[in-house]
């Protein structure tokens, strides 16, 4: 199975692109096939410089670089391997001349010499008869002498697919049986003025010289894919599947635009998101796998993936379960690479953690619940540094503790946590010192543990009492229920 991630060298890589790749590069691997990059850049007008390299960086990270194509070798350069290269459609032009040389020859192509005015007007007329904008064929009648004469005399032209008169049946891998009818099927254009393919031309031929066995795109070519099929029959060539992955959308439906959020992959990269976060998520922004699993690592989908799951209807592109889906992720981490990679950023808020010898069980609780790499030291604070505590959040309404109750509750804390013993103080000493007194205190547990909680921490939301405590150690701990009565 070989399949292809065909971009365009125009920008950063787009979410919707990656996506494509994917699911690309779970098809090939999911036969133990081959996965290519070839890099279309036809249009140079839009070419931005980089953005070649910047897509392998992209798919590298996101942990399916390419096996044939375009790549970076070990030193970072970038090359290209494989035996049906080149892998750039710019080095390619003698193929598509060629490729058009044998359409002109067997009457499947033909010059087109009609000035972009005279296009215009024809477009300008057919909108006003609410007719859909579609060559005239003015050139098709013009005989072979005079062609050439129009060549010799410098005459700018374009080369056009004659498409024939018959209607078109074809059964796309995700979208089922499709029909178009001839009539409503454009002479597009094949070769440029400029000598350059379109997209229509160049894919086909290269996916034919490349041995593509199934395109997967987006489904914006999906009304083009009558073209390319008139092609790939006018060539004689074999049609590969094609697969047309589905559109992804804003929450409220529209498509997914730069306005309501990021778009490029390279921003959720910066914001922090693992590789595994976003390559799970956009598998799921379209595929179903079927079952209730919604955490995926890239091994499980290939296990898993197959085109028959994807559906037709966009996707919605749901920040929310990106978010839950990235803190699935960060707590898969093992606790020693999660150590490893906050600890640089810890110690330099605070360089005294760097002798913490709990430094590896407070890493742990920060973990059970962390979004990003970079919120460690925030997370931490209260561990190396004095919270300043809102007594709004100590007498909360919710746990239904009133301003008037803080100072029992503290004094009780006080004099529970005394009790343990310096050398036995631990979580589980805090805890079972609580737990045993608790029922005594004239209050609810919840309404011990929040503000005890509250007040180490500075915090709404953290780790939980015992632990907080079991870890501040005793002599900070009652240093701050004393300042806080
Ligand atoms: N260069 C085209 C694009 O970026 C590729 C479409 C395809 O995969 O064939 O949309």
């Amino acid at each position: 199975m070989r399949t292809r991630f065909a971009p365009s060298p125009t920008g950063s890589l787009h979410v919707g692109g990656l996506r494509t790749a994917l699911f690309s590069y779970l098809l090939a691997k999911k036969h133990g096939g081959t996965f290519i990059l070839r890099i279309e850049d036809t249009d140079q007008a839009r070419e931005v410089q980089g953005a070649s390299e910047h897509f392998v960086r992209m798919l590298t990270w996101a942990g399916m670089p390419p096996d044939e194509g375009v790549m970076l070798d070990e030193a970072g350069t970038l090359i290209e391997k494989g035996e049906h290269g080149p892998y750039f459609q710019s080095a390619r032009l003698t193929k598509y001349h060629a490729a058009v040389e044998t359409l002109l020859k067997n009457g499947h192509a033909y010059h087109c010499f009609c000035t972009a005015e005279r296009l215009d007007a024809m477009r300008q007329r057919q909108q006003a008869e609410k007719r859909a904008p579609m060559y005239d064929r003015l050139c098709t009648h013009l005989p072979k002498d005079e062609v050439q004469k129009k060549i010799e005399a410098g005459e700018k032209y374009v080369i056009r697919l004659k498409v024939p008169d018959e209607n078109i049946v074809f059964s796309d891998e995700i979208y089922g049986k499709l029909s178009f009818k001839a009539h409503t099927i454009d002479d597009q254009v094949l070769l440029k003025s400029d000598g350059f393919p379109t997209y229509h031309l160049a894919h086909v031929v290269d996916d034919h010289d490349m041995r593509i066995d199934c395109v997967i795109r987006g489904e914006e070519w999906l009304p083009s894919l009558p073209k390319h099929l008139i092609l790939w029959k006018c060539f004689g060539w074999d049609v590969p599947k094609y697969a047309h992955v589905p559109l992804i959308l804003n929450s409220d439906r529209s498509k997914l635009s730069k306005r309501q959020g990021d778009v490029s992959v390279e921003a959720y990269v910066e914001k922090g998101y693992l590789p595994e976060t976003l390559v799970n998520f956009l598998a799921l922004l379209g595929w179903n796998p079927g079952t209730e699993q919604e955490v995926f690592s890239l091994p499980d989908l290939v296990n898993a993936f197959s085109l028959d799951r994807v559906q037709k209807s966009g996707a919605i592109f749901d920040l929310q379960k990106l978010s839950w889906l990235q803190g699935q992720w960060m707590r898969k981490i093992p606790l020693d690479a999660f150590v490893a990679r906050i600890r640089p950023s810890v110690e330099e808020h605070y360089p005294e953690s760097k002798d913490d010898p709990n430094f590896i069980k407070k890493a742990a609780l920060i973990q059970e619940r962390v979004t990003f790499f970079a919120e460690a030291p925030e997370m931490l604070l209260y561990f190396y540094r004095e919270p300043s505590v809102d007594m709004e959040i100590v007498a909360s309404k919710k746990q239904k503790i009133e301003k008037s109750d803080v100072p029992k509750i503290v004094e009780f804390l006080k004099k529970t946590l005394e009790q343990i013993p310096d050398n036995a103080w631990s979580t589980e000493a805090v805890q079972a010192a609580l737990e045993a007194q608790i029922p005594d205190s004239g209050f609810k547990k919840g309404q011990i543990l929040w503000p005890l909680r509250a007040i180490l921490t500075g915090r709404e939301y953290s780790p939980g009492a015992y632990e907080v405590t079991g870890l501040l150690g005793k002599e900070i701990s009652l240093k701050r229920l004393k300042a806080n009565r």
